[in-house]
């Protein structure tokens, strides 16, 4: 296989917009798509905070338009993940997930590999995902029609996601351990307005039920307000929205991260191996938006063509 020009990793807004922005330099890069294709935006419904569309755009939809933009470029793509990587040999080497056993060699490398769901990590919670434990409302929502549902979660994938079930459920409950919301006021209003949606602040799960009968039939709860407290809900299915872990995996004990695990950056996108560049939701803790990974993906492309022009 010959060397690559510049390997992307991940296709979300981050790795997309790399990918635009290193195609049109000739640059012919490879975007190694991820275990979630189109990452966290090919989750979600309505965009309504992506500039450029003054009546929303669909979450799919939007990253569909970005991969089709890339493509017409010349980015290629592959299905698959990152699994191994050596950031200091000359080309770069990784291990693929799918393919053969050569190595993938690339000049430089733009790792855009985005954040995964964040779990309680209750055994019973792990138990049960599939089984009316979710993290995806736009994927599971549907099965829950007429159902009542918890959300766990303050900010606004939480907001988000009570909002769309509202569509399917008979009542949406919002469990907060605390009583003060990270949602933005936009999206809190929102949910604060809906009639279908009820909430338990103060509180948090121990426990889902039931494994047994390897379907979500109720909650355990207890207080956080120092009130000790506890209780059971019935319930039919229970959506986490706690927000995020970034994907750093392959990269582990060679590029710094914070104590989240985010990848450390400097000069926006530069991590401390040259050659390799970081961007969107894997190292960026305090935005977290489309449009910011999507700045993000192109510092990172356009570090890359100097890097490669310096040779
Ligand atoms: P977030 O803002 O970090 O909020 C995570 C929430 O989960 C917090 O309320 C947190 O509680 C709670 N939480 C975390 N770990 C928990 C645990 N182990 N048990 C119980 N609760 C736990 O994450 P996010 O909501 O995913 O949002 C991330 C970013 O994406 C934000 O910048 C947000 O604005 C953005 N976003 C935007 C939109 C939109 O504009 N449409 C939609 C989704 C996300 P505490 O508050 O107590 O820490």
């Amino acid at each position: 296989m010959p060397t690559r020009n510049v390997v992307i990793l991940g296709s979300g807004c981050a790795g997309l917009t790399a990918a635009l922005y290193c195609a049109r330099a000739g640059l012919q890069p490879l975007v190694i798509e991820g275990r979630e294709a189109g990452g966290q935006l090919s989750l979600t419904t309505l965009v309504e905070n992506f500039p450029g569309f003054p009546a929303g755009i669909q979450g799919p939809q939007l990253i569909e338009n970005m991969r089709e933009q890339a493509a017409a470029f010349g980015a290629e793509f592959a299905s698959g993940d990152v699994v191994g990587a050596k950031l200091g040999a000359r080309p770069i080497e990784l291990e693929l997930d799918e393919g053969g056993t050569e190595p993938l060699r690339t000049q430089a490398l733009i790792i855009a590999s985005g954040a995964r769901a964040r779990w309680l990590g209750l055994p019973s919670e792990q138990a049960l995902i599939g089984h009316g434990v979710s993290s995806c409302a736009t994927c599971d929502g549907f099965f829950f029609r007429g159902k009542d549902i918890i959300v766990v979660g303050g900010g606004d994938s939480a907001m988000e996601e009570a909002l769309f079930l509202t569509r399917f459920a008979s009542s949406v409950t919002v469990v907060h351990r605390r009583d003060e919301f990270r949602a933005s006021k936009i999206m809190l209003d929102r949910a604060r307005e809906h009639e279908k949606i009820r909430w338990i602040p103060n509180a948090r799960i121990t426990e889902v039920m039931d494994v047994a009968k390897k379907e979500v039939t109720g909650v355990k709860l207890e207080s956080t307000d120092g009130a000790a407290k506890r209780w059971e809900m019935p319930i039919a299915a229970v959506f986490l929205g706690i927000g995020h872990v970034p994907n750093t995996q392959p990269f582990v004990g060679q590029l710094a991260t914070d104590a989240d695990g985010y990848l450390v950056t400097r000069d926006y996108v530069h991590t401390q191996i040259e050659g390799v560049y970081a961007c969107g939701d894997v190292q960026d803790r305090r935005y977290r938006q489309a449009i910011t990974a999507a700045g993000t993906g192109c510092m990172a492309a356009i570090e890359v063509e100097r890097f490669l022009a310096e040779g």
